[in-house]
């Protein structure tokens, strides 16, 4: 199913849900993102849309709607988005049209005002039972900066530009936005140390990432084309992997990422359907002169024309002085997913070309949306080189690595003349200490 702008994306669609309109807000009704919300404490969670600044019940509106978007609203009354996400595009695309139309002036359904709750008073929790986690690498700058670090004569793998590479992470530590997470302790061994010693990690850092979850599934043993991957991929969010870096760099030779990273992995709560940032795609990233093109199975020429993402990434710190203070989270990147070498696309075809399967549920992380500026970097080994320039804090303080009490923040939207903003919402944690 290729997605084509509809009158889902329409513009000129307003909400009856007055919030849904104002300007710059992050869920407008072109938006219409799922998550799992309680509507009060002890009740159970359920599949929720994001308007404006309320949240609508889907299940609880199943009952305005018809054929397969009302099938697809009964799988709704679930604690999770798989029973839906497991449906596949068409119905997904179906429920949004429902959704989209129920909630517009034009046709509202002003019925459905009794089945919305105010985002404020709702606890929202993690929206997909994930069954397992892969991070890619696929910023080109990222891996290059990286590598550098590491062996400054060949930053890059001779194979960075044919294989889009990935490590397997651990779904059971995945967390929604706002839990905090404690400071893992590990193996660490500085160079000035003879040998390793066990405890908190000092070098404590994050990973600034747009996330996907697979929907419709494939089986053991088959591949999926390139040109018809991006169907699997129900919807985004924004993803932030931790890092200890100093367990990192001790642990990984030689078969990479391991308790470095899987102690947590912090996801937003509103998952944006792939339709919904169907307006801002963009060509895939343009391979420099000298590059090799992409192997057959990972070439398509759609992906290649349309392929790409814009959507803006930024990064924020807020340490507990500041906030004790009343200062505003510091912005320390703003970056494009545009940015990435390889599309979401080719991830996907690449994950399942050796006949792994994908179930719906999987968390596939993009890895680390560097850009090219100094502005633009999605970590902290980055953006300090490494812990050797801190960056100054207002209020006085200095960051090299995460501290304890830090929150960090990431936001992401996709902008363009003539659409209203489609926002991801935060993704955010506070960093307890060690213990
Ligand atoms: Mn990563």
């Amino acid at each position: 199913m290729t997605i084509s702008l509809n009158e889902t994306h329409d513009p000129a669609r307003r909400s009856f849900v007055d919030s849904a309109n104002a300007p710059g807000c992050e869920f407008p009704i072109q938006n219409l993102p799922f998550g799992v919300f309680r509507p009060a404490a002890g009740e159970p969670p359920r599949v929720g849309v994001a308007i404006g600044d309320q949240i609508l019940d889907v299940a609880a509106a199943a009952p305005s709607f018809n054929g397969p978007a009302a099938a697809a609203a009964k799988t709704c009354a679930a604690p999770a988005l798989n029973r839906l996400m497991a449906l596949g595009p068409e119905a997904a695309s179906a429920l949004r049209l429902a959704l989209s139309r129920a909630l517009s002036v034009e046709h509202g359904d002003e019925s459905l005002r009794r089945h919305l709750v105010p985002m404020a008073q709702a606890e929202i929790v993690l929206p997909v039972a994930i069954g397992d986690f892969t991070d890619f690498y696929a910023s080109v700058f990222h891996a290059t900066n990286v590598g550098r670090m590491l062996r400054p004569e060949s930053p890059l793998m001779p194979n960075y530009k044919y294989v889009p590479v990935a490590y397997h992470g651990r779904a059971s530590s995945v967390r929604v936005s706002g839990t905090p997470i404690k400071r893992p302790q590990g193996q660490r061994k500085r160079a000035e140390d003879a040998a390793p010693s066990y405890g908190p990690s000092r070098n404590l850092d994050f990973e600034l990432e747009l996330g996907l979850y697979i929907g419709a599934p494939s089986e053991l043993g088959d591949t999926i084309p390139v040109g018809t991957a991006a169907e699997h991929i129900f919807g985004f969010c924004l993803l932030n992997d931790w890092s200890a870096r100093d367990v990192q760099g001790w642990e990984y030779q030689p078969l990479g990422p391991f308790l470095g990273k899987n102690f947590a992995t912090t996801v937003s709560p509103w998952v944006v359907m792939r339709e919904a940032l169907a307006p801002f795609r963009v060509p895939a990233f343009a391979r420099p002169q000298g590059d090799p093109a992409p192997l057959p199975y990972l070439d398509d020429a759609a992906d290649q024309a349309q392929g790409g993402l814009a959507v803006t990434l930024e990064a924020y710190l807020a340490s507990e002085k500041m906030r004790r203070a009343g200062i505003a989270p510091l912005r320390l990147t703003q970056t494009s997913f545009a940015n990435v070498y390889w599309t979401v696309a080719q991830m996907v075809a690449h994950h399942a070309s050796n006949g792994c399967n994908l179930l719906t549920g999987d968390l596939i992380g993009s890895g680390t949306v560097s850009g090219p500026e100094k502005t633009s970097l999605g970590s902290l080994l980055e953006l300090t080189a490494r812990g050797r320039e801190p960056i100054a804090l207002p209020g006085g303080q200095q960051r090299a690595f995460i501290e304890d009490g830090d929150e960090i923040i990431f936001r992401g939207f996709a902008e363009k003349p003539g659409y209203p903003r489609i926002g991801f919402g935060e993704c955010r944690a506070v960093i307890l200490p060690a213990g």
